[in-house]
């Protein structure tokens, strides 16, 4: 018969069951189950219990039965586990009593739902207090049971028992729940028990079996439960893996203040610092601490508390990192002074944490250079390069309120006071939004997620807000305790000050700051940013591809290559043309009607663009600089043609209205520029004369240009900087076109070095954008020294979209309907684009072995179109100066999945196996990989 039961000491069957990975465990067990039968393995202190499989749970759903068999071997099992205990379910003499919990493959924090104290009913709980000699704590833990028995099975609110439970403290005068005595709470177990009858129409369950039954199927169901649903959108969890449910033997926390429950980090999720950060509750059971129903204290306290418990627990959770090779997030009980240990999983950490914590794990040896690359994510880069408050600002606004810094970040947005509003602000009113709360639950999550920030006035950094912001890098600050919120005339009042809903504020979740109104944000240094930069370091050691940058001035150059790039992959100097003080210039040039009139034009622009040119060089000492020639069509650099007729109408009509004169003096002019204007006027402009076209129409320009290049390159060698211009000529279609202008071009490259003496290394190459360009690479490689792919043009030509009226009237419906898989725009089309640019390669090195590939469009920041320039053999990829650190990563990345197959390779290969000793399977290195991989 199918096994649907693992008991905690069984981790090597249903390894054996699933092929021997640890993923695959993970898969069966859940990420929960896998971590307890590991700890058993370990000889750490697990209460003892078993786990029905996911599997189980998919057969449920299936069937909306328990697969056949599956309850029986339950029921053996829970017999051995009294067994192990010494005690009895269901009786009233020595009970046991068991959680109930739920555990999927990947972590879902608080998504779904567990049960804790299953086994009380009206007699037990007599006989455990008896036993115990603690009434308080047997009829508290009652009260829990019927409280989460039928929240979870079935789905009452919270309200029907915390109004009750509110309602006994005020009569009473209590503020903690640690006031209430047994009577107390055996008062509230009898109103919970009607509560219970009048919402559900009968009482609750006294058949412990039925209990555990119904706690069974209802885990099972939470499955897909909205929230579970939610999140797993969110976060791109299959909804097909399943939960699994773990009956663990209960050890208590709540039996005196000998007792207690907590949850710690084995190293500080938000900032990643190497120190243990947790909190801890005496007298309480577990999940009081992550509701941050009372404030707990933090973990260190613990040592004085109870010194040898936290000696152990010390002990235990490094052993647990080491194992893991990773942060944990463990939870913890005492009971009575009796440590055990209850989860423990790889935790959930800010994008700052993230890189911290791998290159400290990196240096301490606990992983490789390259396991601490893969750990980090190009977005988590994103995210640290993310806006951060101006300093300046922020020290001229007055710090409202404080809180616990629980996720780093700045966010400006208008608050809201609950999940739904938040949402619907947000999605609907496209407004940046902070949700503020008193605390945060899980069904919240989809507020939280469509805010910017998170405000809580009451928990600490492991509530569930925190929790959440730090896995989503939503910014939040929690337990802001001075602000006091009245949810019905919603708004909130901190010291003197009124708030409502809708107004301003910034929360600094780095520094735990409240700020009312808005505070200007600005980009962080990276510089500042050592881990990163370490990092990244390593990263370029492994990439294949270099990162170069797209840089029209020294400034974007300079910043570029702080942030690590290798070369300036696409300069446009048509920018250059738009300066005031350049662009009559520019336009005297266009007007004029023979080519000695351009080129006088042209000797005015000489001396500026020279200028521009030298800047790039001197911030690229030492590095290739990609110019391209002019691109645009002309009309670009001319007035508004619409504009100017108005004018031109009102002028015939009115006058000169900026003379008064009533005699319109500029008219004469203003109809000439507008007839040129009119007669450069072209029905598909960016398919027209432009790009190298335009260059052998009116060679002036780009002449002009190459010798400004080559002009300033000598005046910089002569400064001892070290140039490497590169001349990339645009849109190019056919090899006759670079016959026709290339050497040309050359020749005054030539020319300027005979004239100023000097020499340097040089190349003249083309932008590939036309896919006849790539058809034709053999022989466009002739003449080409390098390639460039712009991306954004040979996408558009090659599915023939024009990209602003695609992104504005069908692509959105093109991805929807699973017509285009993205928008290719942002992600290279592998298929159709990616082709055309693997044949250019391959063509344009079969003439020219050597020659240099880039690409500069837009695409060269994606990290999925960065893979494809990999796999094609690119040498670099160049992409806006703040994407270089991104781009870096990305590009380590694709080098370690697809190493090259050298003997290099093999020997790493080698070195894994060894480390993997105690398992000498097919695929060694691998199951260790994935045993201590996060997801
Ligand atoms: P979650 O995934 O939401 O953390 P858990 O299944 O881990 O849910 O349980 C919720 C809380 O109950 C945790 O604090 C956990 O430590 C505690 N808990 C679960 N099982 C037991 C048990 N057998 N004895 C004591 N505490 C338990
Ligand atoms: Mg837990
Ligand atoms: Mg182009």
């Amino acid at each position: 018969m199918k096994k649907w039961v693992y008991f905690f000491d069984e981790a090597a069957a249903a390894e054996k069951s699933v092929g021997g990975s640890w993923d695959g465990v993970r898969g069966l067990l859940g990420g929960k189950g896998a971590g307890l039968f590991d700890m058993t393995r370990a000889g750490v202190p697990v209460p003892p219990g078993f786990t029905l499989t996911t599997q189980a749970c998919n057969e449920f759903r299936r069937t909306g039965k328990f697969p056949p068999g599956m309850w029986g071997q339950a029921l053996a099992a829970l017999k051995q586990v009294e067994k192990r205990t010494g005690k009895k379910f269901g009786s009233s003499s020595n009970p046991l009593l068991v959680s109930c919990r739920s555990g999927a493959k990947f972590s879902m924090p608080g998504m779904m739902n567990t049960i804790l104290n299953i086994g009380l009913n009206d007699e037990v709980v007599e006989g455990l207090s008896r036993l115990t000699n603690n009434p308080r704590f047997a009829w508290d833990s009652y009260r829990r049971l019927i409280e989460m028995f039928g929240a979870t099975v079935f789905g009452l609110d919270d309200e029907v028992f915390e109004h009750p439970m509110g309602e006994h403290k005020k009569k009473k005068g209590y503020q903690l729940d640690t006031e209430m005595t047994a009577e107390d709470w055996k008062a509230l177990v009898g109103i919970f028990k009607v509560e219970y009858k009048k919402h559900i129409g009968e009482d609750f369950p006294q058949d412990v079996y039925k209990q555990l039954e119904l706690a069974t199927q209802a885990v099972f169901e939470s499955w897909m439960g909205k929230r579970a649903v939610d999140y797993r959108r969110a976060t791109g969890i299959s909804d097909d893996l399943g939960t699994a449910v773990n009956i663990v033997t209960m050890v208590f926390g709540n039996m005196g203040f000998d007792s207690g429950t907590g949850v710690a980090f084995t190293r500080n999720p938000s900032t990643g610092e190497k120190t243990m950060m947790g909190e801890y509750l005496l007298n309480a059971q577990g999940e009081d601490v992550v509701a941050g129903i009372r404030n707990a204290d933090p973990i260190a306290n613990l040592s004085t508390h109870m010194p040898k418990v936290y000696e152990q627990f010390m002990k235990i959770t490094s052993r647990l990192e080491k194992h893991y090779t990773d942060m944990q997030d463990v939870e913890f009980t005492i009971e009575r002074g009796k440590l055990w240990m209850l989860q423990t999983r790889n935790g959930k950490r800010t994008a700052k944490a993230i890189v911290k914590i791998a290159v400290d794990m990196a240096n301490e040896g606990l992983i490789s250079k390259a396991d601490a690359v893969r750990r980090v994510t190009p977005d988590d880069v994103d995210t640290l390069l993310h806006p951060q408050f101006d300093d300046a600002a922020r020290k001229k606004s007055e710090v409202l309120a404080k809180g616990v810094n629980a996720s780093p970040g700045a966010a400006v947005g208008q608050i809201y006071f609950d999940a739904d509003t938040a949402e619907k602000m947000a999605k609907e009113g496209k407004q940046d939004v902070i949700m503020v709360r008193p605390f945060t639950k899980p069904d919240d999550v989809h507020g939280m997620i469509a805010s910017k920030g998170i405000l809580t006035s009451e928990g600490g950094a492991t509530s569930h807000a925190a929790v959440v912001a730090r896995q989503f890098g939503i910014p939040a600050v929690v337990g802001a305790s001075a602000m006091k919120i009245d949810m019905e005339r919603r708004l909130m009042i901190i010291g003197e000050k009124t708030i409502t809903e809708g107004e301003w504020m910034s929360v600094d979740g780095a520094t735990g700051e409240v700020y009312l109104g808005k505070i200007p944000t600005s980009a962080p240094s990276l510089e500042e940013q050592t881990d990163l930069l370490t990092l990244l370091n390593w990263a370029d050691d492994i990439a294949k591809l270099q990162v170069w940058a797209n840089a029209d001035y020294p400034k974007d150059a300079r910043r570029a290559r702080s942030y690590g790039a290798k070369g300036i992959g696409l300069c446009r100097t048509e920018h250059m043309f738009f300066e005031p003080e350049r662009l009559p210039i520019v336009q005297d040039m266009i007007l004029s009607d023979t080519s000695a009139g351009r080129t006088q034009a042209l000797d005015k622009l000489l001396p500026y663009q020279r200028k521009d040119f030298d800047g790039l060089f001197e911030a690229m000492d030492g590095y290739p600089v990609i110019i391209r020639l002019i691109d645009p069509p002309l009309h670009e650099f001319m007035p508004d043609e619409e504009k100017l007729l108005e004018e031109v109408v009102t002028m015939r009509v009115k006058g000169d209205p900026s003379t008064g004169s009533g005699q319109a003096d500029g008219l004469p002019a203003k109809e000439k520029l507008l007839a040129a204007i009119r007669s450069m006027r072209e029905s598909n402009p960016m398919m027209g004369l432009r790009g190298v076209r335009l260059s052998i129409v009116m060679p002036e320009i780009v002449e002009m240009q190459v010798r400004a290049i080559f002009e300033a390159a000598a005046d910089c060698t002569l400064r001892k900087i070290v140039v490497h211009p590169e001349v990339m000529i645009p849109l190019t279609g056919t090899v006759k076109e670079l016959e026709w202008i290339q050497p040309r071009l050359e020749r005054i490259a030539a020319t300027v070095m005979e004239e100023k003496k000097v020499k340097f290394i040089y190349k003249f190459g083309t932008m590939i954008e036309i896919p006849r360009a790539c058809v034709t690479a053999a022989e466009v490689a002739k003449l080409a020294q390098f390639f460039s792919f712009g991306t954004n043009d040979l996408t558009q030509m090659t599915f023939g979209y024009s990209r602003d009226d695609a992104e504005r009237n069908f692509l959105v419906t093109y991805v929807e309907q699973g017509i285009l898989p993205k928008n290719p725009f942002q992600t290279l089309d592998r298929e159709g684009v990616g082709m055309l640019m693997k044949w250019a390669v391959d063509e344009g090195r079969k003439t020219r072995p050597n020659l240099e590939v880039g690409i500069c469009g837009e695409h060269g920041g994606d990290p999925d179109s960065i893979e494809w320039c990999h796999l094609i053999g690119n040498n670099y990829v160049s992409c806006s100066p703040f994407r270089v650190p991104i781009a870096r990563l990305a590009a380590a990345h694709v080098a370690l999945k697809y190493p090259v197959k050298k003997v290099a390779a093999k020997k790493v290969v080698a070195k894994k196996v060894v480390k993997a000793k105690a398992k000498p399977k097919a695929k060694p290195a691998k199951t260790v990989k994935l045993k201590s991989k996060k997801k």
